[in-house]
């Protein structure tokens, strides 16, 4: 393994760079320093401000971008299976991602510019952990497992199982994510339903104010909502709401079961009552789209 050490980045301190050719020797390194590493993949979220923030890296890196194995993403009878390093573009330029998951692709074209897509991969999109991601709830909604690895073994967690609070999730030091598992459907075609939302500033290059991710597989939902929590997260309300096919004729009557989901803040880019909303708009006109006893018709204007 190389260790490359870099000068001059900034105030003239120096940044230790490994550079693991394998998953093993990756994860013998980090067991060894007890976790005292830091993984880059596409370093889109890590070297932002870097100069800035340069002396502040007190412990090596590890990148993973010497890894081939982990860079490929897979087709297997049951699943789609990200690699590690597995960029947004990857999925973009897969003909079989489109056709078959295209609210997976629709996410990866509003991260960023072609530039970070082509570089950001969906496990640090995961590790980052920003409430406005906008891969994690395309992929929570589609039942997203995480492997988690480390020189013990492996450990599958479920992402809409992963975030612990703001920035807190349940991966330890000395793991990485190895592998991001989602679920195909039997017939291997799109779920019944499927959107992702982003709503920001702009269409592009805009950090998400509300974002929103839906399936529907028969009676089985999944609403994930961003930027409107601490982390991302599933609205149960309002997905038990869908099951048991509560008639709903306006925004409005979404409200509450909005309201008992998420916990919207006020900041920079909006408040929490814009956020809330929004949600429950655009929620209510996607919804129409996806079943009949969400009636956008009778809505208020
Ligand atoms: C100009 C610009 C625009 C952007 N626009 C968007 C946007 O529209 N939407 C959006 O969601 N994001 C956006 N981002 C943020 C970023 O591009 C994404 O979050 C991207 O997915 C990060 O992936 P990465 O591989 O570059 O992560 P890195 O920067 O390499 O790492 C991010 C975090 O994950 C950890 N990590 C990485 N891989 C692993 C692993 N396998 N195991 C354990 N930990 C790991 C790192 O240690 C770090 O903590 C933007 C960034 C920039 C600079």
């Amino acid at each position: 393994m190389l260790d490359r050490t870099r000068h001059g980045l900034g105030r003239g301190r120096r940044v230790n760079v490994l550079l693991p050719t394998t998953l093993d020797e990756a994860l013998g390194t980090l067991a060894a320093l007890g976790g005292k590493a830091t993984p880059v993949a596409g370093g889109t979220d890590l070297f932002v401000h870097w100069p800035n923030h340069a002396h502040k890296q007190t412990q090596p890196m590890l990148d993973l971008s010497g890894i081939p194995s982990l860079r490929a993403h897979e087709w297997t009878e049951s699943e789609l299976i990200l690699g590690a390093t597995t960029t947004y573009w990857d999925l973009i330029r897969d003909p079989r991602a489109q056709a078959e998951m295209p609210m997976l692709v629709a996410a990866a074209r509003t991260v960023g510019a072609t530039q970070i897509q082509s570089r950001g991969t969906w496990a640090g999109n995961i590790v980052n952990a920003s409430p406005a991601a906008d891969g994690v709830p395309a992929m929570m909604a589609m039942d997203a497992v995480i492997e988690l690895a480390d020189t013990n073994g492996t450990e599958s967690i479920r992402l809409d199982e992963f975030y612990l609070g703001y920035k807190q999730m349940k991966r330890r030091p000395e793991q990485l994510i190895a592998r991001i598992r989602i679920p195909r459907t039997s017939a291997h075609k799109p779920r019944d339903f499927e959107s992702f939302v982003k709503v920001g500033s702009r269409r592009a290059q805009a950090i998400t104010k509300v974002g929103l991710a839906i399936t529907r597989q028969g009676d089985d939902w999944r609403v994930v909502a961003n930027s409107v929590a601490p982390v991302i997260l599933r609205c149960r309300s309002v997905e038990k709401m869908l099951a048991a096919k509560t008639s709903i004729a306006s925004p409005r009557d979404l409200y509450e079961a909005i309201h008992a989901d998420i916990a919207p803040i006020d900041d920079i880019r909006s408040t929490a009552a814009y956020r809330e909303h929004v949600l429950a708009r655009v929620l209510f006109y996607e919804l129409a789209r996806a079943c009949d006893w969400v009636e956008a018709g009778r809505a208020d204007a």
